[in-house]
C-alpha cells in the first residue's frame, strides 16, 4: 500500500491519550506545531510527487514511560526534570503520523504484549508465526522489555527494530563477544545489532542514524517581531534545577555588569531555588512561554550542563546567540561520571559540540569559562553583534520528513555473501579512491557513487578523516573496501594482509606495514581509532543542511 502525507493530527493525539504529565507535555508540543508540520508535509509532498512511498506498520513502544520500567520521567515533567526525550519522541510520533504509516503506540509491557500476539498472563511467549510489523521503534528500556517478552522469536525479528538512543552507541560496544572480551562492555550495549538501527538525537556517529527531532520555526511577522524586540541586554541561563547553576556566582556577576539575567529555574513555593538575588527567576516555563522569552533575549548562556539538549537550538532559533563553555580535555565516559557506562567513546568537546561543530560563529560563541577574561570579551562581542535567527535546516519539519522517510524507504538489511566486487579509481589530482563508474555497482544506500575512499593518518578515526575533507564517514560502504584491492589503490604498501575482528579494522599498522581486513561486520566503525593504525575510511558528500543524507540519496 502507497502512503500519504497527513496534515491533520487529531487521530494521532487521540492515539497518545493522557493521564500522565509526560503524555500532556507530548500531547501540547503537537498541537503548538501542527501547523508547522502540514505546511512541510504539503512542500516535501511537492518535491517527493514522483516517489511511490510504501506505508509500513509501525509499533512505537515507549519503553522508559512505561511503569514496568519505573517510570521516572512523568512525575518530573513539571519539576525541571529531562524534557529532552519527551520533545524526541513528540516528534518521532509526528513525524511517522505525518508521513502516513501505520501507527501502533505502546506505552506499558501489556500494550507490547498485545500488540505483539503475546497471550495475556504468559511472561515470556515467543511470537508465533510473522511479526505483525514492518517496524518497531523503541528506547533501550524496550529492547529488555521486548527480549523479555518475545522469547526466542527476538533474535530472529530484531532487524525490524530501531532503538532511540540519545547519545549514541559504538560498534566496539554493540558486538557482545567484542565487547566483553576488549572491555567495552556495559549496561546498555552489547545487542549485536547493526548500529545505524541506533537512532541519536544528534549527528554523533555516522555508525549510527540520525533521528533528531524538530525547533519551532518563525513565520515573516515573527522574525520582524523578533527584530523589533529584541532586547540587547537580556540574558537566559540554560539550566532548569538550580544544581546546574552551582559554582557558577562569578561567572553571573560579570555577566551581570553588562546584562539582566533571567533564568527557568524550577522552584517548589516555600523554598526558592539558590540562585543569585540579581537574577529574575521565572520558575519552569511552559515550552511556549519559554519561547517568548527567548524572542526577546540576546544572549543564551550554558554553563556546562545539560549535554546536548534541544534548548541551544531554540535559542538560536530565536535569534540568540548560545554561549557556552569549551571542555578541556574532552568529556567522555573514560573521565565523566554522567557519561560512565554510556556504550560510546565519544569525545564530548563543549556543552553542546553540535552547535558548536555544524552552526558556529556569530550564533555560536565557544569559549574556555576558567578564564574569566575570555568570558567576558565574549560577552562584550555578543553586545556589538547583530544576529539573525537560524535553524539548521536537519531541525525543521521538512528536514525531520525528509529524513526519516528516506531511512523508512531505503535503510532495509542486505548481506553480502562473501566479500562483494570492489574496483576502485583513483580520483585525479586526490589522495581518494571512487569507485569505477564503468563498473556496475552493487545496490547499495547511500549509492556507491557517493563513495570517496580514504586512508587516515594514523591515531585518527574515520569520523575525523571524512570530516577533515569536508565529507562524512559512511559505514554502510565498509563491506566494499575491505580488500586488497583498496589497500592497493590507496598505495598502502602492504607487506601481509590478514583477518581479523578489531573495531579499527579494515587498517594498516604503521611500522610494521601488515594490513588487516576486518573479520566481524558488525565491528565496522566509524568512530574506531588507533595510535597504531592508519584506517581505510569511507566517506560520502553531504547535503547542506542536512547530514544524514548523500546528494543521490533522495
Ligand atoms: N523547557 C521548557 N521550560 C523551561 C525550560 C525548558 O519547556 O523552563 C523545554 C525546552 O523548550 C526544551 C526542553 O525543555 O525543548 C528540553 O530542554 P533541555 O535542552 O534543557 O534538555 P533536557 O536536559 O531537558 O533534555
Amino acid at each position: 500500500r502507497q502512503a500519504y502525507f497527513r496534515s491533520d493530527l487529531s487521530l494521532l493525539l487521540e492515539r497518545v491519550g493522557s493521564g500522565k504529565e509526560s503524555l500532556s507535555f507530548m500531547r501540547r508540543r503537537m498541537r503548538r506545531l501542527a501547523a508547522q508540520w502540514a505546511a512541510a508535509a504539503r512542500r516535501l509532498d511537492e518535491r517527493l510527487r514522483s516517489q511511490y512511498r510504501v506505508q509500513k506498520r509501525i509499533l512505537v513502544h515507549v519503553g522508559f514511560l512505561t511503569e514496568e520500567s519505573g517510570d521516572v520521567f512523568s512525575p518530573k515533567v513539571l519539576k525541571g526534570g529531562p524534557l529532552g526525550e519527551m520533545v524526541q519522541w513528540a516528534d518521532i510520533l509526528t513525524t511517522l503520523h505525518v508521513l502516513g504509516h501505520n501507527l501502533k503506540i505502546s506505552l506499558s509491557v501489556k500494550e507490547l504484549q498485545g500488540s505483539l500476539g503475546v497471550p495475556p498472563g504468559r511472561g515470556s511467549c515467543p511470537l508465533i508465526g510473522p511479526l505483525p510489523f514492518d517496524l518497531i521503534y523503541t528506547d533501550y528500556h524496550g529492547l529488555q522489555q521486548m527480549k523479555q517478552h518475545m522469547g526466542l522469536s527476538f533474535r530472529q525479528h530484531r532487524c525490524h527494530i530501531r532503538v532511540i538512543d540519545t547519545f549514541g552507541t559504538e560498534p566496539a560496544y554493540n558486538n557482545e563477544e567484542y565487547a566483553t572480551l576488549h572491555g567495552y562492555r556495559t549496561n546498555w550495549g552489547y545487542w549485536n545489532l547493526n548500529c545505524k538501527q541506533y537512532m541519536t538525537m544528534f549527528p554523533h556517529t555516522p555508525d549510527n542514524s540520525f533521528m533528531g527531532f524538530v525547533t519551532e520555526e518563525l513565520n515573516q511577522t515573527e522574525r520582524f517581531n523578533i527584530k523589533r524586540d529584541k532586547v540587547n541586554n537580556m540574558a537566559v541561563v540554560y539550566g532548569k534545577e538550580a544544581s546546574m547553576w552551582k559554582g557558577e556566582e562569578k561567572l553571573l556577576t560579570i555577566l551581570h555588569r553588562y546584562m539582566d539575567i533571567h533564568g527557568t529555574v524550577y522552584y517548589e513555593a516555600q523554598r526558592p531555588p539558590e540562585v543569585p538575588a540579581f537574577v529574575r527567576n521565572h520558575g519552569l516555563l511552559p515550552q511556549q512561554e519559554l519561547q517568548q522569552l527567548l524572542r526577546k533575549a540576546k544572549l543564551f548562556l550554558g554553563f556546562g550542563f545539560p549535554y546536548e539538549g534541544p534548548a541551544p537550538l531554540e535559542a538560536i532559533a530565536n535569534g540568540c546567540v548560545f554561549l557556552q563553555p569549551k571542555f578541556s580535555p574532552p568529556h567522555s565516559s573514560l573521565n565523566h561520571e554522567f557519561f560512565r557506562g554510556k556504550p560510546t567513546s565519544r569525545e564530548v568537546s563543549s556543552q553542546h559540540p553540535y552547535t558548536e561543530q555544524y552552526i558556529g560563529k556569530p550564533h555560536v560563541i565557544t569559549v574556555d569559562f576558567n578564564n574569566s577574561q575570555e568570558f567576558e570579551t565574549a560577552v562584550q562581542d555578543i553586545l556589538k553583534e547583530k544576529v539573525e535567527p537560524f535553524i539548521p535546516y536537519e531541525y525543521t519539519c521538512e528536514g525531520m520528513l525528509e529524513r526519516v522517510n528516506a531511512y523508512i524507504q531505503h535503510q532495509v538489511r542486505r548481506s553480502w555473501p562473501g566479500n562483494p566486487p570492489s574496483p576502485f579509481l583513483q580520483l585525479p589530482n586526490s589522495t581518494a579512491l571512487i569507485w569505477a563508474p564503468n563498473i556496475t555497482a552493487p545496490a547499495c544506500w547511500p549509492p556507491l557513487s557517493a563513495l570517496r575512499l580514504f586512508l587516515s593518518p594514523e591515531a585518527s578515526s574515520c569520523v575525523k578523516t571524512c570530516q577533515d575533507a569536508g565529507l562524512i564517514c559512511e559505514p554502510s560502504y565498509f563491506p566494499f573496501i575491505n580488500s586488497m584491492e583498496a589497500f592497493n589503490g590507496l598505495n598502502a604498501q602492504c607487506e601481509s594482509l590478514e583477518a581479523e575482528k578489531n573495531h579499527v579494522f579494515p587498517a594498516v599498522h604503521v611500522d610494521r606495514r601488515e594490513c588487516f581486513q576486518q573479520k566481524e561486520p558488525l565491528l565496522f566503525s566509524c568512530a574506531g581509532v588507533s595510535a597504531k593504525h592508519q584506517r581505510l575510511c569511507p566517506c560520502r558528500d553531504y547535503l547542506y543542511g542536512q547530514v544524514a543524507l548523500c546528494r543521490d540519496c533522495l
